[in-house]
């Protein structure tokens, strides 16, 4: 496709990114003399409809050119830094393949196969809130190792919780109610409370 095919929807799309009431009409004089300057400044650098797409993002993105003639300098700027970035990229050794993703768990017994087992919130019984912990399964341990860091901060580790107190429990606090729980036997009660970090009921 040719520079003049593309340039006048590009110059619309330009203007939409970057909003300003001065943009002359396209039939205009002003437009046109725009249109004629975009379109001999692109054929002197051979701009690529994508780049120049990319280099209006950049313009919008960045502090606002103070005149409308100051935006196809800026255009050609951000051309020139879209074709650099291009090139160190394709530069950069391929990154490593991404660990195939194994089979769901579904016989695991805490995540049937999500890789997330839900948690409530022990300290919170009346208005319990939610949260989900990765599962200690090799699917939630793929599904851990994917997570970006950010994220994995803000997400418990299942193993986490099992070994460290914590407000949260992997019991639905509605499970049991006080009658209920009288009529379990002992050890079960133990192992429970065990679970929900509470005290032996
Ligand atoms: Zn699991």
């Amino acid at each position: 496709m040719m520079i003049k095919d593309w340039l006048p929807l590009f110059l619309e799309r330009h203007k939409i990114r970057s909003p300003r009431s001065d943009w002359p009409t396209p039939d205009s004089a002003d437009g046109m003399e725009i249109y004629r300057g975009y379109l001999n400044s692109f054929i002197k650098i051979k701009a690529k409809k994508a780049e120049a797409d990319a280099a209006s993002t950049r313009v919008a993105s960045g502090e606002s050119p103070r005149f409308v003639e100051d935006h196809l300098p800026r255009l050609l700027v951000e051309i020139d830094a879209v074709r650099h970035d291009l090139e160190n990229a394709s530069a950069k050794p391929k990154k490593a393949k991404a660990s195939p993703s194994p089979e769901p768990i579904t016989s695991c017994l805490d995540c049937s196969g999500v890789g997330l087992v839900p948690l409530w919130n022990s300290q919170a019984a009346a208005t319990p809130t939610t949260s989900a912990a990765h599962c200690t399964c090799a699917y939630g341990r793929w599904m851990r190792s994917r997570t970006k860091p950010a994220d994995v901060a803000r997400i418990p580790d299942l193993a986490d919780i099992r070994e460290n107190e914590s407000q949260w429990t992997t019991i639905h606090p509605g499970d049991f109610d006080d009658a209920e729980l009288d009529r379990l036997p002992a050890s079960f009660r133990r192992l429970l409370a065990e679970r929900m970090r509470v005290k032996p009921f």
